[in-house]
């Protein structure tokens, strides 16, 4: 009899406790459905558009044919994605450029090299191959009119920091290194996989100290914009709905395929650019820019302190919920504000950018940052 009781008083407890997880893990998707329903507003001015890059296709060790890549991006509403198939480089790919229907194809290849992967982007396929050695494929990758960004610094390959030689961007964040470290802390949203996938994806991501770290050191000398890279094998859609940059064009986006690829990878060389987790909260409409003697310096740019002392930090955003925003200088916080506007009087050189957190419930980690913006950078002596 007793036993028996003991049984039952177990059997009832574990009913009680599952129910109490599928109510919490039912308030959270619910939360998450009229999240995404949510619009973001852009501003007509900045000519914003959105994409994903770091992606794998079956032209390297991705799991899907572009074709199908692409109609996953245009299920997510992207304007544009950037493959980076393995290669030196990856012809195939490279060939495979231009207009699926409204999507914008866009390639490079994802060397490896002798401090790791080094992505390069927007070259003249050359005759032969780029060079082994990281520093001479920088510089190879340069003449042939292209830009190179440290791939996923911290994890897999790890990259071997030497001089710095001229590389244009870093990977602040990866979904691969994301999910590997951070599996466990994602272990009671695993039903989530089932029902929604990225609800498992947002729940790995936790603040890419290191690498943010690495980037801060690395602009406090030269310019270098983060990127944050989907590195996508396989479960397209889930990764394109998550880590996304918003490119600032400045003008529309061009119809015919020359001009836009000559369009995104502009900005992107310009830093015209912020990265944003969308999956948390549509990140569209933001706006970070310094200001002096009359002159807009977008962000990306240099401003040279040289031909004025008084250089004005502004950051704007139309976000119908509540946000903290950080502005950084040189990793540093220099001022913290509720809600998306500031207005800041520089304090002297540095790479100053900008952090957004979501507040209230988010199922974002409260230490990654929603919005990264790229570095305006404060020279004495200009760019
Ligand atoms: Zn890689
Ligand atoms: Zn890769």
């Amino acid at each position: 009899m007793k036993t028996r009781s003991w049984k039952k008083r177990l059997f009832a407890g574990s009913i009680f406790l599952l129910g109490l997880y599928v109510l919490w893990f039912g308030s959270i998707l619910l939360r998450q459905r009229a999240r995404r329903e949510m619009p973001a507003e852009k501003r007509p001015s900045t000519h914003e558009i959105q994409g994903v890059y770091h992606i794998h296709t079956t032209f390297s060790d991705g799991w899907k044919p572009l074709e199908k890549v692409a109609a996953a991006a245009s299920r997510q509403h992207l304007d544009f994605i950037i493959l980076t198939d393995h290669g030196n480089p990856n012809r195939a790919s490279l060939a495979s450029q231009g207009w699926k229907g409204d999507l914008l194809v866009l390639a490079g290849s994802e060397l490896s090299v002798s401090r790791g992967h080094l992505v390069a982007l927007d070259f003249r396929p050359p005759d032969g191959t780029f060079a082994q050695n990281a520093e001479e494929a920088v510089r190879e990758v340069a003449a042939e009119g292209g830009f190179t960004v440290i791939a996923h610094p911290f994890s897999k390959t790890r990259w071997s920091w030497g001089e710095v030689a001229g590389y244009a961007g870093i990977e602040i964040a990866d979904s691969d290194s994301m999910i590997k470290r951070n599996f466990l802390r994602a272990i009671p949203y695993l039903p989530a996989l089932l029902l929604s996938p990225r609800i498992f994806l947002l729940k790995t991501l936790k603040r890419p100290s290191q690498s943010l770290r690495k980037w801060d050191e690395m602009g406090a000398k030269q310019a270098v914009y983060g990127y944050f890279s989907a590195d996508a094998h396989l479960a397209y859609d889930t990764l394109f709905s998550c880590f996304r940059l918003h490119v600032f064009l400045g003008e529309p986006l061009a119809g015919e395929f020359e001009q836009a690829r000559a369009q995104v990878f502009n900005s992107l060389r310009r830093g015209a650019f912020y990265c944003a987790v969308d999956s948390a909260r549509p990140a569209g409409g933001f706006t970070f820019w310094a200001e002096s003697r009359g002159s807009r310096f977008p962000m990306g740019s240099a401003v040279p302190l040289a031909s004025s002392p008084r250089v004005q930090l502004r950051a704007e955003a139309a976000f119908p919920f509540a946000v903290q925003t950080r502005l950084l200088r040189d990793g540093e916080v220099v001022l913290r504000s509720e809600g998306p506007a500031i207005s800041f009087p520089s304090e002297g050189p540095g790479a100053y950018r900008i952090e957004i957190y979501l507040l209230g419930r988010s199922p974002l980690a409260r230490d990654f940052p929603w919005i990264i913006s790229n570095p305006i950078y404060i020279r004495e002596d200009g760019p």
